[in-house]
């Protein structure tokens, strides 16, 4: 019998353990893996604000200023300054670890090589059957949750519906790739990453981290992994891809778009598992635990007096509504300002940020955890996007 018994031991489950158990709540962490942090799929970027709340820079492999953003003819935006560190690259695996031992400092459990098997949700709590090193074994809690990312089992267990958008993702691990230290690279261009982008990120050593995402959608029935191989073979870019070497190629989806109620009686589902990655950069490591700081207070005091009802968990869980508002409005905008338009007009948009009072906006106003801002600044301020803003209008009204 626990209190909580999380499904995923991943950073937001890691995450929602160590704030349950530190606070005196009997938690248990299943994982299905033999070990934290692997399989990885990310490129490792944990931006500041999430840093802080963890404190394990012992796991940054390299600081970002900036990025290099590349227009589909060539067109380079610089957005950033030496010196000022925007994000950080983490090593996934001693990040995810770090979390989770964090969990078990504070006094939660962990079972690894466990998964549920099946679960009933009773007037008194929730029976769970679990498989545990190929032995079956029955637990009981008072709350379920799910932080058992994109293809979670406790959302589809349960009929939570499904995040709006599914992304893929690919990257490679390369080595023996030159660039400008502490800046990562970011390609756009139907043939490469159409509606979205492409990133070359340092991640230390002499080691760079390099991958696409897409919506399937605008893949058009070519897989990311292919995409990739036109990145590093394009006329303008192949030279800059020249004598690198593979280490690792891996593959994952990113689910952005906060599902409508991540919650039934005694269950809920959190980070990955409820759609929580952001629609502008698929990051979900800061959103998860944002998510969990948003809920955490209000959740202990619910779990004290056994008080799980949808009800409850609903009135709990209203922040996500927020959330989910702002993921809309920055999907509209990106939509508006990078998936929709074709190769040309993209083009026509770097030139525009190109210009130096442009990017003064950019790197005074910009900040890539809340796009929204800038992007209505530039729409606002920049003449020959005036005819853009009406259409943001009508699709900021309705996101
Ligand atoms: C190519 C790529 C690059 C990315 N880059 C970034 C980035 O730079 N920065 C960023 O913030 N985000 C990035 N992301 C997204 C990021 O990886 C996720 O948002 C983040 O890992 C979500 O954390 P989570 O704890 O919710 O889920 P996960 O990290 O997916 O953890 C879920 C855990 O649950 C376990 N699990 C799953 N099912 C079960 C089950 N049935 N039983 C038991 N255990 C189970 C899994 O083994 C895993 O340990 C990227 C994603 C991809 C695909």
């Amino acid at each position: 019998m626990y209190q909580v018994v999380i499904i995923g031991a991943g950073p937001v489950g890691g995450r929602l353990a160590t704030e349950l158990a530190a606070r005196g709540i009997s938690t248990l962490m299943i994982e299905e893996h033999a070990e934290i942090g692997r399989p990885f799929q990310c490129a490792g970027l944990v931006n500041p604000p999430a840093m802080e709340m963890v404190g394990l820079e012992n796991t940054i492999l390299q600081n970002v200023d900036g990025a290099l953003i590349h227009s589909p003819s060539g067109i380079m935006v610089p957005v950033g300054k030496d010196g000022r560190v925007r994000t950080h690259v983490v090593c996934r695996k001693k990040f995810d670890q770090g979390v989770v031992a964090q969990a078990m400092e504070a006094g939660a459990h962990l079972w690894l090589l466990s998964k549920p098997i099946s679960a009933e949700v009773t007037k008194s709590g929730v029976d769970l059957q679990v498989e545990r090193e190929g032995e079956i074994v029955n637990l009981q809690c008072q709350l379920l949750v799910g932080a058992d990312g994109a293809h979670s089992w406790t959302r589809r267990y349960f009929k939570l519906g499904r995040p709006k958008e599914m992304m893929i993702g690919f990257q490679a691990d390369v080595s023996g790739l030159k660039g400008k230290p502490n800046w990562l690279e970011m390609y756009t261009g139907r043939d490469i990453a159409p509606g979205l982008f492409a990133w070359v990120i340092p991640s230390g050593d002499n080691t760079h981290r390099i991958g696409i995402w897409g919506r399937p959608q605008d893949l058009e029935g070519r897989s990311v992994e292919q995409y990739y191989d036109s990145l590093i073979s394009h006329p303008l870019w192949k030279g800059r891809f020249e004598g690198m070497k593979e280490i690792a190629r891996y593959c994952g989806p990113v689910p952005c778009g906060t599902i409508r109620k991540p919650f039934k009686n005694r269950v809920m589902v959190i980070g990955d598992a409820a759609g929580m990655a952001k629609p502008t950069t698929g990051g979900g490591i800061g959103p998860g635990f944002r998510q969990v700081e948003a809920i955490i207070e209000k959740l202990v005091v619910a779990i004290e007096k056994d008080k799980l009802e949808e009800s409850n968990l609903s009135s709990i869980c209203k922040s996500f509504k927020s959330f989910r508002k702002e993921q809309d409005r920055a999907r509209a905008l990106r939509d508006l300002l990078v998936t929709i338009p074709d190769d040309e007009e993209l083009d026509s948009h770097f030139r525009m940020f190109n210009r130096p009072e442009i990017l003064e906006l950019i790197n005074k106003e910009g900040d890539i955890e809340h796009p929204v801002p800038l992007g209505m600044t530039l729409l606002r301020k920049v003449p020959e996007f005036r005819k853009l803003a009406v259409r943001a209008g009508f699709k900021l009204l309705f996101a």
